[in-house]
């Protein structure tokens, strides 16, 4: 199973992802977090990606399809699928998945938009803010990262409504809640 979660940042993805992986027995696979700790690391690409991620923008596409099929070639095996958290983030990127999981004989099943205000959206981020301490949660950055969201990756929204895969969620609602209508959408395609 190949389940994309979208939705700006603070939309709460992360947080349903961790609950429906371990439910689900789904791979967890968060771009954003994968990306971190090569920063952590100081890998090569630690170092080349540093300054992007802070200030907002997305890394290359190049790097994240590497990082993409190679998860999918590691992950998919050992798990009944995989969540995408944070990926993919643009047109460019969903073609070139679409391509990769065609290859490998896959294909997208569910893909959930939790939606969320702007005012909720800062609320959550101060609060991650004072709790995780990373460097993209400032309010300067976020504005960055919801327009990148706004400009490059909502147009997704139309693609996979059109291909028949799009569920909206309401992302206000408490994580169980919104955990509730996530698992009604996840249960249709088991
Ligand atoms: P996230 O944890 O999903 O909010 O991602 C944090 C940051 O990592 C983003 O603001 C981007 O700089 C980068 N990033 C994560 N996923 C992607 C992606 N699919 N494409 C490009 N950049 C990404």
């Amino acid at each position: 199973m190949m389940v994309i979660l979208l939705g700006p940042p603070g939309a709460g993805k992360g947080t349903q992802a961790k609950i429906i992986c371990q439910a689900k027995e789904l791979f967890d696979f968060s771009t954003g977090d994968i990306l971190r700790n090569e920063v952590k690391k100081k890998s090569n690409i630690g170092k080349k990606i540093e300054s992007i991620i802070n200030s907002g923008k997305l890394v290359s596409d190049d790097i994240i399809l590497d990082i993409v099929e190679k998860i999918i070639i590691d992950e998919s095996s050992k798990n009944k699928g995989i969540l995408f958290d944070g990926f993919p983030r643009n047109i460019d990127q969903a073609n070139s998945f679409e391509k990769l999981l065609k290859k490998k004989e896959k294909k997208i099943n569910l893909v959930l938009h939790l939606l969320i205000e702007k005012d909720e959206i800062i609320k959550r981020i101060q609060k991650r803010q004072s709790e995780e301490n990373r460097e993209d949660d400032t309010i300067e950055v976020l504005k960055s990262r919801i327009d990148v969201y706004l400009q490059e990756t909502t147009p997704l929204i139309e693609l996979y409504k059109k291909q028949g895969l799009l569920k909206k969620l309401n992302g206000m609602q408490s994580i169980e809640n919104v955990n509730n209508d996530m698992n009604k959408f996840l249960d249709e395609i088991n």
